[in-house]
């Protein structure tokens, strides 16, 4: 061992949840239903798209912001979805996944003792890139079992160290959703103030029950303060490609844009060529909501046969199900127990929370093959 010592940046954080999961039910051969990401094949149409951008020479860096015609091309699309006009020169970054671009927005406007409002259940990632900044996570609990804002709750948590508000619809772990109402409050509440809005959308198309997604492109005055962050990974079913991007005004997104030339600069080549043409197929992601839909209802008829008792999902890939008729033990321990001994891995939704808050519920992803599906469900049917 080293004699040398560092002090840590972030002293309270062990290994993220997902990579306990994955590598637990790795060990026990178990079906995973913890992390997010789909077991099925991705389009094969776009990985010829990036075997020809490979073969036709596009191996080298491309434009630090991220290849033009890709981000024209999702200036178009966000035209198409929210008649909003943004302009892929000053307001669009392509970055290695949405994890970076939420990392990079915090980074780029949080200053040491700086406040940001954080909902929780949170996506593990917020409050560790908020305090690695010098900032301070207000965490505010959605409330319990809809998980839902209580504005009123928020309104009293802002003061002038107010840096910032997170939001993520739909919603990681839970599935819920932002209303209409909710983004009335968020535009009543921000008016007038210095508050930025990091808006986590990767699930943006992920959307169910013909509800409408919320998406802060759509509202002029909430964009012109917030840095939108996505993810190619969750659209296309291609999570290890770890490819996003980031929308925002052209004044956040020149700082952005500092730290991002200096940390990754720019991403790779030819995946951004191949998205540039797929993109322009609307098809592929105006049918990813009813595609995972119809996931969420063969997974919930499914787990009708087992006593587990599921809370509503409207979006993301994710239902949260609760344990209380079946156990008294914590998130952690019951989710340990059913990946070494039942043999389906999930995500304790405690993990989300600072406090640890347990409510008896555990994450499934049902972004899977019919096949997986099925035999998990037929080892938890015995519990
Ligand atoms: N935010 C949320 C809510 C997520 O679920 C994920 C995982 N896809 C990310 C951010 C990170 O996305 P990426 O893999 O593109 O970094
Ligand atoms: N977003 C994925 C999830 O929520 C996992 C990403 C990760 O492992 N960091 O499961």
């Amino acid at each position: 061992m080293s004699s040398i010592q560092i002090k840590s940046k972030l002293p309270n954080v062990g290994t993220t949840i997902f990579t306990v999961m994955s590598s637990l039910a790795a060990q026990h051969n178990a079906i995973n239903l913890g992390q997010g990401f789909p077991d099925y094949a991705m389009s094969e149409e776009l990985i010829a798209f990036v075997n020809e951008a490979m073969k036709t020479g596009h191996n080298q860096y491309v434009h630090m912001n991220g290849f033009m015609p890709l981000r024209e091309a999702l200036a178009e699309k966000v035209e198409y979805l929210y008649t909003t006009d943004i302009n892929p020169d000053t307001r669009i970054t392509i970055t290695p996944g949405a994890t970076y671009a939420i990392y990079t927005a915090l980074t780029t406007i949080l200053q040491p003792g700086d406040e940001v409002i954080v909902f929780e259940p949170a996506y593990d990632s917020y409050i560790p890139g908020i305090e690695i900044n010098g900032a301070r996570a207000v965490t505010i609990q959605l409330q319990f079992p809809g998980y839902t804002i209580n504005w009123d709750e928020v309104k009293s948590k802002i003061n002038e160290r107010t840096r910032a508000i997170m939001i993520n619809s739909p919603h990681n772990p839970t599935g819920s959703v932002l209303a209409e109402n909710d983004m009335e409050q968020l535009r009543a509440l921000t008016k007038d103030t210095n508050i930025i809005i990091v808006s986590d959308e990767v699930y943006e198309h992920l959307i169910f029950d013909n509800k409408k997604h919320e998406s802060i492109l759509k509202y002029p005055d909430l964009l012109e303060k917030s840095l939108v962050c996505f993810s190619f990974g969750k659209v296309y079913h291609c999570t290890g490609w770890k490819l996003g991007y980031c929308i925002a005004p052209e004044y956040l997104m020149k700082e952005f844009r500092k730290i991002h030339q200096f940390n990754c600069f720019t991403c790779d080549a030819p995946k951004q060529v191949a998205l540039s043409s797929f993109l322009k197929k609307r098809e592929n992601y105006i049918e990813l909501g009813s595609f995972l839909q119809k996931k969420r209802d063969y997974f919930q008829g499914l787990m009708q046969q087992t006593k587990l008792k599921p809370l509503p999902t409207y979006g993301s890939y994710f239902q949260v199900y609760s344990y209380n008729d079946l156990s008294d033990e914590s998130e952690k321990d019951f989710a340990f127990r059913l990946t070494k001994e039942q043999g389906v891995a999930t995500i304790p939704v405690s993990a989300f929370y600072s406090s640890g808050t347990d409510n008896h519920v555990l994450r499934f992803c049902f972004s899977k093959k019919e096949s997986t599906l099925e035999a998990a469900v037929e080892r938890l049917i015995g519990l």
